[in-house]
């Protein structure tokens, strides 16, 4: 297909690489991001090989993995740290890691400067409150009244996107009935791969991000109720992480300050049925979203975006190339959320080596080609 004007939703990870992958094919490309800035601060996350993979076809590998920290393998450990269980899960990349961990600021920032390159124009403080479409075109309305016309909108605007709901898709997110709780800390030497610790209805982790950062996290069974986080959350991080000994115990003493905690309750979703209405179309956690565990959300929105440009380029027409990109990626979305949902679910009663099984199925079944 000709050259588009497309309008991306959202500058965040399927924001910015459908940007970038969108650029590679030539269309002309605006991201509309609501936060006035790029994150500077805050967590961090695994990219495993499907995502490196993904990442790969657009250029943007080598980027991330300079500012990451590699990740071949996964020990899953009792709460005294003894090694009771493995997941290497396979190389995509040959010479690359299997993985890496990196923190967010620095992956949005490759992305972001990867985008700005490519040509794409990036502007923040741009949030869009409504969206107008007839068979020409869409426009969509940012708070100050303004208007932006396109050929195209890709709304990748979150687990929450207020877009989904205004083009008329009824599927909302479900709660998993856990949070997660996470901090970003000093990385001890020995944190040099992704490391979990299990505990009674707790699994608790270390993830390297750079030569100095890690990040740590666990999760918490909640009540539907008990979404908003309230109280002191380093004391009650602390008290979540007590189980642990050894060298985790020195670092669950260090959490004092309850600014740089972070908890977030825990979705899923899988959009069913087309992930377009008209000319709008949705990617990444706006039109699928999986219980962290899985650590495979960032794979499935760098993935939607190089479908998404792949489509476009061999579609005849908008809506030829939006139904095709929706159905080739909805099997792998549902595979990601259904396996996510069930180790959420083993997780709670402590079945932590079928949860581990799980993991290592889905992430064979996740090497197949896109
Ligand atoms: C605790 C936790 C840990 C995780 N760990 C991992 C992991 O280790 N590995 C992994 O692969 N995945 C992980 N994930 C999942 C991963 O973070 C998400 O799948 C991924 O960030 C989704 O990216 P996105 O761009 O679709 O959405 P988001 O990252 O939510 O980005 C949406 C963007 O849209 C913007 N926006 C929203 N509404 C508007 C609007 N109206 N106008 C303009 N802008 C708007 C937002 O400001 C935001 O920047 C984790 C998730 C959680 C919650």
């Amino acid at each position: 297909m000709s050259q588009q004007r497309i309008l991306i939703i959202g500058g965040g990870i399927a924001g910015l690489t459908a940007a970038v992958a969108l650029r590679r094919h030539g269309h002309q490309v605006e991201v509309l991001e609501r936060q006035p800035e790029w994150p500077a601060v805050g967590w961090g996350l695994t990219l495993t090989g499907p995502s490196l993979r993904a990442l790969h076809t657009i250029g943007l590998d080598e980027g991330c993995i300079e500012a990451g920290f590699p990740i071949n393998v996964i020990h899953n450990c009792d709460v005294a740290g003894n090694v009771l269980h493995k997941v290497e899960p396979p190389s995509l990349l040959p010479g690359q890691p299997v993985s890496i961990g990196i923190g967010r600021p620095a992956l949005s920032r490759v992305l972001s400067e990867a985008a700005a390159e490519a040509g794409a124009v990036l502007t923040l403080g741009a949030q869009v409150t409504g969206i107008e479409q007839n068979t020409d075109g869409v426009e969509v309305i940012l708070t100050d009244g303004s208007r932006r016309a396109a050929d195209l909108v890709v709304a990748a605007d979150g687990v929450h996107s207020a877009i989904r709901t205004a083009i008329g898709i009824e599927d909302t997110p479900s709660f998993v009935g856990r949070a997660i709780w996470r901090i970003t800390v000093p990385r001890p030497a020995w944190a040099n791969q992704l490391t979990t610790f299990n505990g009674a209805q707790h699994s608790s982790g270390i993830i390297p991000l750079s030569d100095t950062g890690a990040y740590v996290f666990t999760t918490q069974p909640i009540g539907e109720s008990d979404q908003t986080p309230d109280g002191d959350l380093a004391a009650e991080f602390r008290e979540l992480l007590a189980p642990l000994e050894g060298e985790m115990a020195a670092i669950r003493d260090g959490i004092v300050d309850s600014d740089r905690v972070v908890r977030r309750p825990a979705y899923g979703l899988v959009v069913e049925g087309p992930w377009h209405r008209g000319r709008v179309v949705l990617i990444g956690d706006a039109a699928h979203a999986c219980y962290p565990g899985m650590v495979s959300g960032a794979a499935l929105a760098v993935e939607d975006a190089v479908v998404l440009a792949e489509e476009l380029e061999t579609g005849p027409t908008i809506e030829e190339a939006l139904t095709r990109f929706g159905e080739r990626r909805i099997d792998r979305a549902r595979l990601v959320v259904d396996a996510g949902q069930r180790m959420a679910e083993l997780e709670g009663e402590d079945r932590y080596a079928e949860e581990h099984e799980v993991q290592g199925r889905a992430f064979a079944a996740l090497a197949a080609d896109i």
